[in-house]
């Protein structure tokens, strides 16, 4: 499962892949761009990575391993996706303790990373915990109320009530 195709997030995808039989699940869109996506690592002076064989697509709304459900949010990667459990949401490059992902790259779009962003604020409650792909947890409510690149205000949501910390 890949919250999106760069290299640090995929590093040992394939050999994991290759010694379990695992499925490797991922976006449509970020499976397009693999090999430009992981171009980022040589960029910053890594050899990139052999991405997995073969992939099957995950769609937004679709349930998968243990309950957990997928949400296309865009912006960072064309085909990042969150995923929400029970009181958590897991955001990969989207969403960070008091930041956000990258839009600087070539594939990164910052209009849809911030109505992605608004779109968490909107659809999960204040109080699950959030997982990113880099850094410290937070909550959907701390950066609904604190992240200083996209809060709620920034997006014409009204905060939720049961606001937590
Ligand atoms: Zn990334
Ligand atoms: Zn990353």
């Amino acid at each position: 499962m890949a919250t999106h195709m760069h290299f640090d997030h995929v590093w040992s995808a394939k050999a994991v892949i290759d010694s379990t039989g695992a499925d490797f699940l991922v976006h449509r869109l970020d499976w397009e761009l693999r090999y430009e996506l992981l171009s980022t690592a040589e960029e910053l002076g890594f050899r990139p990575p052999d991405p997995p064989d073969r992939a099957e697509f995950v769609e937004d709304g679709q349930t998968i391993w243990r309950g957990l459900r997928v949400m296309h949010t865009p912006g960072h990667t064309p085909g990042s996706i969150s995923l929400v459990g029970s009181g958590f949401v897991l955001t990969g490059d989207l969403l960070f303790n008091g930041s956000v992902g990258r839009t600087d790259l070539p594939t990164s779009n910052s209009k849809a990373l911030v109505s992605s962003i608004c779109r968490i604020y909107r659809e999960i409650p204040y109080h699950y915990v959030v997982y990113p792909g880099h850094g410290p947890p937070t909550t959907v409510g701390a950066e609904a109320t604190n992240n200083p690149f996209v809060g709620a205000s920034s997006c014409g949501v009204t905060p939720q009530s049961t606001s937590a910390t």
